[in-house]
């Protein structure tokens, strides 16, 4: 008789159970720590997702029992977070220093040129490009010169680019056929010694020899940032803001993405030049697929390892110089009222307390027009403490890396003095202006590694832990700060914060389950992705490495 009565009784809720089974999705990931980025910061353990959206998150039991799926995948307890943003890097840039001479961690002159004659050796082409030398790394930390270059090569051009790619070393040969002499540059400096260019081209300077640079093939550069791209996706980025690109380039991304290579989210800003701006003025605010495009980007001073960042008060160890405005405060102005009016972001590259106050000034327009603006401040990386209010005043975004911090730190008071360094790298004092940071690493000058990126901000130390107490501690960000300005916070830097930057139902389903724990430790550890998805689809799984 129970019998009787039970199996009615489960007929029913079979039915019930597939009538509520209804709603078919792709994909269900479940037995997860999903970390929704919300403002209630929410965890959740399941989650739907359909034809690259997001469906629904929520508990296991409900979200298994509610869909019909094609696929699932058990998380085995892992974090999930919505994939990563760097927010200021340079694809472009890394891929040519991947198809050029690696000069990263070059302990002296000797071994540069150690280097490039072993690339020579194997290169078909018939000149060098490189990039990453850094004289702060040398038992001999002044500018070197191109003595020894030009005598290794006299017969091609040559041109080594800095680790900030703010200055370059040339031989005599390119600057011969570029016709660099004692010329005077506005926003740039020819090096000189005895009447005689030393071969280092500071900012502006290194357009003299741009065209006379062979360049490489575009399958070339393809290749190389679709290998970027893999590199990425280890590390869970799914996004990057691509800080300065030319009109040209467009074409290049727009035949990757129709071919279905690049997946990565590409926040592209357009450099400051006529062409790009006949872009803008015919295309507008822009958008094919994954690439998108609304932002320019402008160089207000160099770098301060090269001593072209613009100061208020001269160099600590230059008492001759300020460093180098490199766009006019008019054509700055100009730009701002270009991008108000075509709905574009200005994103200025600032690094000196100068140059940051000049920006500062300029926004304050801005604002004034659209308190909305959400023109960025690149790097932010020196700020004068009377003008850290203005940030806040005049709405205006920081654009910050923290590994920039952790690299500076051997050299940053001897540039600036200990009483500026009161205002440097002060993420955690921008953040309280604005209410958000968008944070990035500035690839290839740093590592894409965006552990490094957390280890620097929340604990202030490279990734051989060092300084032992941290640099300028105070600064500190938590780490759901930092993982905010990767995800949530530089979706609102790029506005798209309705389709990225967090896993809430209607949301774009990019995103990553970590292998290890995400924690911040006190000792560095490296994590990456155990599995990285763009648009619900796998694009990265570790154990297939
Ligand atoms: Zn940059």
């Amino acid at each position: 008789m129970s019998k009787s009565i039970f199996i009615p009784f489960s007929l029913t809720a079979g039915i019930l159970l597939s009538c509520m089974k209804g709603q078919h999705v792709d994909l269900v990931i479940h037995n997860a720590k999903i970390h929704i980025m919300n403002d209630a910061n929410s965890v959740e353990e399941a989650m739907a997702i359909r034809d690259g959206k997001i469906i629904e998150v929520g508990p296991e039991r409900q979200i298994l029992n509610k869909y019909r799926y094609d696929e699932e995948l058990d998380a085995l307890g892992k974090d999930v977070y919505p994939g990563l943003t760097d927010a200021h890097g340079h694809l472009l840039m890394y891929a040519n220093q991947k198809l050029g001479v690696d000069l990263t961690g070059a302990k002296s002159m000797d071994e540069v040129i150690y280097r490039c004659e072993k690339y020579a050796a194997k290169s078909s082409n018939k000149f060098i490009i490189g990039r990453g030398w850094d004289q702060s790394l040398w038992s001999n930390d002044s500018m070197p010169t191109n003595l020894k270059l030009s005598k290794s090569f006299p017969n091609i051009p040559v041109c080594l680019y800095r680790v900030d790619g703010h200055a370059a070393l040339v031989n005599d040969y390119l600057l011969k056929k570029a016709k660099v002499n004692s010329q005077r540059v506005s926003g740039g400096q020819v090096s000189m010694c005895n009447g005689k260019p030393t071969g280092i081209l500071v900012d502006n300077a290194m357009d003299l020899i741009a065209k006379h640079l062979p360049s490489y093939s575009l399958n070339q550069v393809k290749e190389a940032i679709l290998e970027i791209q893999e590199e990425l996706f280890q590390y869970g980025i799914t996004g990057v803001h691509e800080a300065g690109i030319d009109f040209k380039h467009i074409a290049m991304f727009q035949s990757m993405i129709q071919s279905e290579k690049l997946k990565i989210e590409l926040y592209a800003m357009l450099m400051n030049s006529p062409e790009n701006r006949s872009f803008v003025e015919k295309n507008g605010v822009y958008q094919f697929r994954n690439l998108s495009i609304r932002s320019m980007k402008v160089f207000a001073d160099g770098a301060l390892g090269s001593r072209g960042a613009l100061l208020k008060k001269p160099y600590n160890d230059d008492p001759h110089s300020h460093g180098l405005l490199l766009t006019s405060v008019e054509d700055m102005n100009k730009v701002a009222q270009f991008c108000l009016k075509h709905g574009y972001q200005m994103n200025t590259h600032g690094i000196g307390d100068s140059a940051n106050a000049l920006i500062l000034n300029i926004y304050k327009n801005a604002f004034q027009r659209n308190p909305d603006h959400r023109f960025r401040v690149e790097h932010a990386q020196v700020i004068d403490p009377i003008d850290f209010a203005k940030f806040a005043e005049y709405a205006v975004f920081p654009s910050v890396q923290p590994t920039h911090a952790t690299s500076d730190q051997r050299w940053a008071e001897k540039r600036l003095g200990k009483n500026r360094l009161v205002g440097a790298y002060a993420y955690k004092s921008l953040l309280k202006q604005y209410g958000m940071l968008a944070i990035g690493t500035d690839f290839p000058v740093e590592s894409t590694n965006p552990f490094l990126s957390i280890h620097a901000a929340v604990h202030r130390k490279n990734g051989q832990n060092e300084p032992l107490n941290g640099f300028l501690p105070k600064e500190a960000l938590s780490f759901d700060e930092v993982i905010r300005g990767m995800t949530i916070w530089a979706a609102f830097a790029s506005f798209q914060e309705n389709k990225l930057g967090s896993l809430e139902k209607g949301k774009q389903a990019n995103f990553v389950i970590f292998d290890k724990p995400m924690q911040s430790q006190a000792i560095f550890e490296q994590n990456y992705a155990w599995r990285t998805f763009i648009k619900g689809k796998l694009v990265f799984a570790l154990d297939e490495l």
